[in-house]
C-alpha cells in the first residue's frame, strides 16, 4: 500500500466506496489524513466502517473544513450531470481529485524521479501497459503494475528511486488528476467512446490530453485526427513528442510497415523489431500497442536489446486475443474479451483461417460489419441468445453450425480444424456480452481455457489456474 502522507492532519472527503474508493481510503487513513467517507450503497458504507474508516453521510459534513474531496473514477463527475457530492464540493470551493493525483503527489513529495509510464487511449491501453511492465519485469526492474488495468493504484508499493511504475489511466481518472505528470506518457488512439460520461468528443479529447501535456516525454499514436493534432499542439508548447504510427512514414518516433516497426531519430531510419511470429502481438492494431510501448520503454531508459527480448517473451493479456495452447497446425486463441463486432475485428483480421466460435447475449448491430472479414472464417460455432441472429448474417456465405454451448462448440471446431489439415486458429471471440450463459468476459474465457485443455493431445502454451 501507498500511505499518503500529504493530507496528513488534515480532513479529506471521499465519496465512491468500491474496490478502489476503499483502498483510496485506507491508504489516507495509513498517511494520517483523517477520512470522511460515504457511497450510495449502504452496504459498502458499513464495510468501510467495518474496516476503520470513518464514514458520515457527505450531505450534513462541514465542507468548508475540507482539505480535499476524494472521488471513485466511477462516479459522474461532469456527465450526464455530476453527482450531489460535486455539487456540494464545489459549492465549499474544495478540490475534486481521485486516487492517480493523490498517488501523483506523494511521488512528487518522497521521489519526484522514479521513472512513472501513464498509458491512455480508447483502445489498447490493458495490452500496452500490460507489454511494458511486462518488457521493465524481465529486463530485471522493479515494477509496479495498476490504474484502471484492474491494481488500485494506492495498493501498489510506494515510489521511490528505481521502482517503475506502469499506470493505465482511464479518461475518468486523469479528470481527478489535474497535476498528473508523467515521465513517458502515452495517448495510444482516440475514437468516440464513452461520450454518454463526457458529453461531445471534443471534451473527451480534451481530457486525453492532459495525459501528455503534462509528460516529460509525449508517445502518441497519429492515425486519427484527434491525436494528431494534440500532439502537434503539445510539441510547439515544447514537450518532446515521439509519434507513432501503424499506416504513415514519422519523422521522429516509430512507425510500421507491416509486421515490421521503424524506428526514426535524427533525420534517419532504422528496423527495431519484426513482430512476425511473435504470436502475442498479431495485427495492426498490436503493431500500435508495441510501437507505443517501444517509444515508452525508450524514453525512460531501458536498453533496444532488452525492449526486443521483452516483446519477444510476451505472454499476451488474458483474454484479449491471447494463444493458449496448440495442437499440431492449429492454434487456440483465447478474445473474450471482444465483446462487440469492433472489438473482434483485430482479432478475425490477425488470422487467414478462423474456425470461430462466436455468440452470447448479442449487440445493437449484431455482426454485419464483419462481413469483409467472412472469407477468413472457415467456419462459425455459434453460441449463446445469439446464435439465431447470427446464423441469418452469415446465411449462405459463411459455413455455420449452431453448437449452443461453449464446450460443444471448442469440441467441435477443434475436430474440424484438426481434420482439414491446414494452418488455422480455432478462436473465441464473441462479438457479444457473455451474461446470458457466464457471470463476465473472464469467466467465459476461463471457460474457454479448460475446454481447450482438456482435449486431447494439446500444449498449453499458458500457464492455467492463474492470471498473467
Ligand atoms: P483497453 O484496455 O483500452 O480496453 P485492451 O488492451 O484491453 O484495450 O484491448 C481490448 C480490445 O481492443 C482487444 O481485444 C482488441 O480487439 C482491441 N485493441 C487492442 N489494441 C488496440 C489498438 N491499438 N487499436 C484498436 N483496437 C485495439
Amino acid at each position: 500500500m501507498i500511505p499518503v502522507t500529504t493530507f496528513k492532519d488534515r480532513k479529506v472527503a471521499l465519496f465512491g466506496l468500491g474496490g478502489s474508493g476503499l483502498a483510496t481510503a485506507k491508504a489516507l487513513v495509513a498517511g494520517g489524513a483523517v477520512v470522511v467517507a460515504w457511497d450510495d450503497n449502504p452496504d459498502s458504507v458499513a464495510k468501510a466502517a467495518g474496516e476503520g474508516i470513518g464514514t458520515a453521510d457527505l450531505r450534513t459534513i462541514d465542507w468548508p473544513a475540507m482539505a480535499a474531496f476524494v472521488l471513485s473514477p466511477g462516479v459522474p463527475l461532469t456527465h450526464p450531470k455530476p453527482h450531489w457530492s460535486v455539487d456540494l464540493a464545489r459549492a465549499a470551493g474544495v478540490e475534486i481529485i481521485g486516487d492517480v493525483e493523490l498517488f501523483v503527489r506523494e511521488r512528487r513529495a518522497h521521489a519526484p524521479y522514479c521513472p512513472f509510464i501513464a498509458i491512455t487511449g480508447t483502445n489498447g491501453k490493458s495490452t500496452t501497459t500490460a507489454l511494458i511492465a511486462h518488457i521493465l519485469k524481465s529486463s530485471g526492474r522493479d515494477t509496479q503494475l495498476g490504474g484502471n488495468i484492474g491494481t488500485a493504484i494506492l495498493t501498489l508499493d510506494p515510489p521511490k528511486a528505481e521502482r517503475y511504475f506502469v499506470v493505465e489511466c482511464s479518461s475518468y481518472q486523469i479528470d481527478l488528476a489535474p497535476t498528473l505528470n508523467p515521465t513517458a506518457g502515452i495517448l495510444l488512439n482516440l475514437t468516440p467512446d464513452h461520450l454518454d460520461r463526457h458529453g461531445t468528443m471534443q471534451h473527451y479529447a480534451d481530457i486525453k490530453e492532459r495525459l501528455v501535456a503534462g509528460s516529460a516525454t509525449a508517445v502518441i499514436g497519429v492515425d486519427d485526427s484527434y491525436s494528431a493534432l494534440i500532439a502537434d499542439r503539445i510539441e510547439r508548447a515544447g514537450v518532446p513528442v515521439r509519434r507513432i504510427s501503424k499506416r504513415n512514414v514519422t519523422a521522429e518516433g516509430l512507425y510500421a510497415e507491416g509486421s515490421r516497426i521503424i524506428e526514426a531519430h535524427g533525420g534517419t531510419s532504422s528496423l527495431f523489431i519484426d513482430l512476425d511470429g511473435i504470436q502475442t502481438l498479431k495485427g495492426g492494431h498490436n503493431a500500435q500497442n508495441a510501437a507505443a510501448a517501444i517509444a515508452a520503454c525508450l524514453a525512460v531508459g531501458v536498453s533496444a536489446e532488452d525492449i526486443r527480448a521483452g516483446l519477444k517473451s510476451f505472454p499476451g493479456l488474458k483474454h484479449r486475443m491471447q494463444p493458449v495452447g496448440r495442437r499440431g497446425h492449429v492454434v487456440f486463441v483465447n478474445d473474450s474479451k471482444a465483446t462487440n463486432a469492433d472489438a473482434a475485428a483485430p482479432a478475425l483480421s490477425s488470422y487467414d483461417r478462423i474456425y470461430w466460435i462466436a455468440g452470447g447475449l448479442p449487440k445493437e448491430g449484431g455482426i454485419a460489419s464483419l462481413a469483409p472479414l467472412f472469407p477468413r472464417i472457415v467456419k462459425a460455432y455459434l453460441i449463446g441468445e445469439a446464435a439465431p441472429a447470427f446464423a441469418a448474417t452469415l446465411g449462405e456465405t459463411v459455413s455455420y453450425e449452431i453448437s449452443g454451448t461453449l464446450e460443444r462448440a471448442v469440441a467441435h471446431a477443434a475436430a474440424d480444424a484438426e481434420s482439414n489439415g491446414e494452418a488455422s486458429a480455432v478462436m473465441l471471440s464473441p462479438a457479444c456480452a457473455s451474461f446470458d450463459q457466464y457471470k463476465n468476459f473472464e469467466v467465459r474465457g476461463d471457460a474457454f481455457v479448460k475446454h481447450v485443455a482438456g482435449l486431447d493431445g494439446v500444449t498449453m502454451l499458458i500457464e492455467t489456474g492463474k492470471g498473467n
